[in-house]
């Protein structure tokens, strides 16, 4: 008997409610190797999610080399700017082939023909190519969650015009960030010949002898609503007001991140103890509590990235602690929707601080969740949510330990006039343009609606 859940991340959290908001049908990989019953199990998870659900069966070889490999050891890195973590192993580009294939053959039999078809993530950059293949001529889009990095970056990866082909078989391409979109147009300009583009609006346009594509940023949001409601119920309110009395007295600094080399765990606790060591009145007055949500545990750079991030969570507790106080409060384990929004509204400071990010949507969750006004955000420039809350909050460069470290105190001093005029600042732009803008601004730039 299948139980249906959805997995976490930043991907679902943000369309989730617009599936459920206007129905369609979201074709994935299950997660699963057997599918005896799997079919029905999702039917019925479909008619109580508000849409449909569709599995794209793969074999465990396939998850290794498509998913683990060329998507995991390979782009990820890469669009992360990590190529010294890329694993170019010439068999993953064919599995990845493969399965983009597959995911097309199965779209090709479940779409109508007036059916939008959009695509997300960097899993599948050439299923627009696929699909044509099929004599698919739906229109398509794409939307790509991760950062697209620079051309000379780019350049490193061995199957880098054919990537570049595949993307431009996509009617819209979508990406986070006007940088992000700029590295791609950079890119296409310097691999393929003969392509002109306007860059100077926002959704600018490729004219191709067959078609038009056009390339915009689109930075992704949440429902900001329904975090923010969700935050103000009771049950929420109490238990966030349960984790403030625990510790009495002191400020608690959240981070809240996917076990993941791209979100600078270890800069991040670097910094931390620095600030410790040079702010000595932060000592027994703030708590950080680190969730560390597992991800990805079958690569080798996880495992080792774990062990670190646990070594120096030891080594900060095994040096500062004190009776009754304990600096870093480290979880690694998946919280439920309303623990996590407690300890958004309990924490008096965010401390979002990854190397690269699309975007980052805790960034966002935090503030939506902020009801009470009173919380600072720490955030990376690096984050492509920077471009939208540098107005109200506090930026660091990651891997500047020490004026990382410098904003924590700040945050810490901060009076609560300027924390009110951030934060309300910060919900107001997030607000403004939350998830349904997102989703409305991409399908109208993709003429569906
Ligand atoms: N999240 C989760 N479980 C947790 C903590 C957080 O599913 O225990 C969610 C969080 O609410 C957010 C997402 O994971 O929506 C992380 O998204 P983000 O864009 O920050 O990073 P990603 O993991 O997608 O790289």
């Amino acid at each position: 008997m299948w139980q249906v859940e959805a997995s976490g991340g930043g991907l679902v959290t943000a369309l989730e409610p617009v599936l459920r908001q206007k129905g369609g049908l979201w074709i994935g990989w299950p997660g699963v190797y057997e599918d005896g019953g799997l079919e029905q199990a999702l039917a019925a998870k479909g008619v109580e999610a508000g849409y449909a659900l569709k599995g794209v069966n793969l074999t465990e070889e396939e998850v290794g080399d498509y998913y683990y490999g060329f998507s995991n050891e390979i782009l990820w890195p890469l669009f992360h700017d990590l190529q010294n973590l890329c694993n170019f192993d010439p068999a993953y580009w064919n599995v990845y082939k493969e399965v983009n294939a597959k995911f097309a053959q199965v779209i090709a039999r479940n779409v109508s023909r007036l059916d939008y078809i959009w695509v997300q993530d960097y899993h599948l950059l050439l299923v627009a190519k696929e699909l044509r293949n099929l004599k698919v001529r739906n229109k398509t889009g794409f939307f790509l969650h991760t950062p697209f990095p620079p051309l000379d970056i780019f350049l490193k990866l061995p199957w880098r015009r054919q990537v570049l082909q595949a993307m431009m078989e996509y009617d819209l391409l979508g990406f986070q960030t006007a940088r992000d979109r700029n590295n791609f147009l950079q890119c296409v300009e310097s691999l393929i010949k003969g392509v002109q583009h306007d860059a100077r609006r926002q959704v600018s346009t490729i004219a191709r002898p067959e078609r038009e594509l056009k390339v915009g940023s689109f930075p992704i949001s949440i429902d900001f609503g329904q975090f923010a409601r969700d935050a103000s119920q009771e049950l929420v309110a109490q238990r966030a007001w349960d984790l403030c009395q625990a510790v009495p007295d002191r400020q608690i600094i959240l981070g809240v991140d996917r076990l993941d080399y791209s979100k600078g765990l270890p800069q991040k606790l670097q910094a931390f103890r620095y600030a410790l060591e040079q702010y000595t009145d932060l000592q027994e007055k703030v708590t950080l509590v680190q969730v560390v949500v597992p991800s990805r545990e079958d690569i080798p750079e996880y495992q080792e990235l774990r062990e670190e991030v646990e070594g120096l969570v030891s080594e900060i507790n095994g040096r500062f602690s004190r009776w009754a106080w304990v600096p870093v409060h480290y979880m690694y384990r998946n919280l439920p929707r309303m623990e996590l929004l407690a300890y958004y509204r309990a924490a008096a400071i965010a401390l979002v601080t990854p190397l690269k990010d699309g975007m980052n949507l805790v960034a966002k969750e935090y503030c939506a969740a902020n009801v009470d006004r009173n919380g600072v955000l720490i955030l990376s420039e690096f984050a492509g949510a920077a471009v939208q809350l540098r107005g109200g909050s506090l930026l660091v460069n990651p891997y500047d330990v020490e004026s990382t470290a410098q904003a924590i105190y700040q945050a810490f001093i901060m009076n609560t006039n300027e924390r009110r005029s951030r934060m309300k600042r910060l919900r107001s732009s997030i607000r403004a343009r939350d998830i349904y803008w997102w989703v409305d601004f991409f399908l109208r730039e993709a003429r569906v609606t």
